[in-house]
């Protein structure tokens, strides 16, 4: 059996590329996970997602706990086999969006207890349980319990809060035991301050993890304040090990953050916009509904090689988006997904080729160009 296990090619400046190993297959980095929150990829049949070449998806432990729970889909022979997805899934632990979306939260030294912000029932998440959720989802990369404190905070509330997260790791850790195949991935909290960020990466390389996440970024700070945080937190971490950066981002976010060491990311953004209507592109953001589209016989873009671009013009995205047509959030989100996959795989070429800052140059030349004109 093929153990979980992490390889380091080639590094440019402190930007990375590299391959992850699984029983699963493959992960070529840096990695963008597309985010399968409820078991699915919305809008995307599984094998579409791997068509634009995600190497791995991510499923939310909060809603899948909550619906259909993870002990029906154990019965069910697991996430993998539930949602029709073969290759690596990572889980988060449940504990950003019990945060974000649960009511009546309540927070202890133990874990959380909260009530479902579906049908108002109570439920409890400790380090333990979520190792135990993610477990029976059959995750193959699991994260560890943690709190992610709303910012901004005092210095004193943020360190109080990573030291508790820096004590559920170690709980996580020994709930996890040992499972080959499978990850466990550490989370860095500590804000935007520097000592908080580095006596946090301490305590979990002590513990010692498969991996390491970046936590607590990506929550509102705004793009100059995490990259400044990027510039030193993951020179924090072994050099030996993928890095994770939670919840990023946009285009530009995921490419500051490669250049600054980041080895993964997720985001709902491509599929998220993909439903309402917006196109990310080499030369920016599309809005399809806009009237300047109607007319248009052209693709979203000449040179992308998915489904929507090379089978379908601007005019008809514009026209099903606007007849609220179900097709019409399935090709956006399949070129969004496409993009952002694209942007990694030219990334990953560019670290192997040592030329990845004229690789950054032509991609911010190509968006300070904007939308091509209107016909
Ligand atoms: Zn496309």
């Amino acid at each position: 059996m093929t153990k979980f296990s992490f390889s380091l090619h080639n590094t440019d400046g402190a930007a990375r590329t590299g391959v992850i190993d699984t029983p699963r297959g493959q992960i070529r980095t840096p990695a963008f996970m597309p985010v399968g929150t409820a078991a699915t990829v919305k809008a995307m049949m599984p094998e579409s997602v791997a068509a634009t070449g995600a190497d791995i998806l991510l499923g939310n432990t909060y809603h899948l706990m909550l619906r259909p729970t993870a002990e029906r889909i154990d019965r069910l022979g697991g996430l993998h086999r539930f949602m029709n997805w073969s290759k690596p899934i990572l889980t988060d632990s449940g504990g950003f969006q019990v945060m974000s979306l649960a009511d009546l939260r309540k927070l202890t030294e133990h874990g959380v207890t909260f009530k479902s912000h579906i049908d108002g029932s109570k439920h409890e998440i400790t380090p333990e349980r979520s190792m135990e959720i993610q477990r029976l989802l059959g995750s193959d990369i699991v994260m560890c319990f943690d709190e992610c404190p709303a910012l901004p905070a005092s210095d004193a509330a943020v360190a109080e809060s990573m030291r508790l997260s820096m004590r559920w790791a170690q709980r996580s850790r020994d709930a996890f035991g040992d499972r080959p195949g499978h990850a466990l991935f550490g989370i860095m909290q500590g804000g935007v301050t520097p000592e908080l960020r580095e006596e946090s990466a301490e305590a979990l390389t002590r513990i010692g993890f498969d991996g390491y996440a970046i936590g607590g970024l990506a929550v509102g700070e705004g793009q100059a304040a995490m990259f400044g945080v990027l510039d030193y937190a993951p020179g924090f971490l072994p050099v030996d090990k993928p890095r994770y950066l939670m919840g990023v981002g946009k285009p530009d976010d995921i490419v500051g953050a490669v250049k600054r060491g980041v080895d993964m990311m997720d985001c709902v953004l491509p599929s998220r916009s993909g439903r309402t209507g917006q196109a990310w592109t080499r030369r920016g953001q599309i809005n399809i509904k806009n009237a300047r589209h109607a007319d248009d016989p052209r693709p979203l873009d000449e040179d992308c090689t998915c489904p929507a671009c090379r089978n379908y013009s601007r005019a008809y995205l514009h026209h099903v988006f606007r007849s609220n047509e179900m097709i019409s959030g399935m090709l956006l989100t399949w070129h969004n997904l496409h993009y952002f996959q694209q942007i990694m795989g030219e990334m990953r070429a560019a670290i192997a080729a040592g030329t990845f800052d004229a690789w950054e140059e032509q991609f911010h030349a190509m968006r300070a160009l904007g939308d091509i004109e209107p016909l």
